[in-house]
């Protein structure tokens, strides 16, 4: 192998350790639930899911499971809930 080639190599194996440096924009996914498969897009911070629950609420485990998978290559445009509030 080059000497050319080995320098990048090298250079991808420290990139590859500052995922930070990525910023993913959009792509589609095939998610494999318990139940059934579920398609996930997610544009420009903009996460959509085909599952019933995302439908509902607008998050699902399959979009969240992604974020933690992708962070942080991927922006959070759905704040994470807060707090529960103990009533009473
Ligand atoms: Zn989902």
């Amino acid at each position: 192998m080059d000497s050319a080639m080995i320098g990048k190599i090298m250079k991808a194996r420290q990139y590859a350790k500052e995922p930070e440096r990525v910023h993913i924009k959009s792509f589609v996914a095939e998610f494999q639930g318990n139940h059934d498969v579920y398609e996930i897009t997610y544009e420009e911070g903009s996460w959509h899911c085909t599952c019933r629950f995302f439908a509902q609420r607008g998050r699902c485990s399959h979009t969240m499971a992604l974020e933690k998978l992708l962070a942080p290559m991927v922006s959070f445009v759905v704040e994470e809930p807060a707090s529960p509030v103990v009533s009473g």
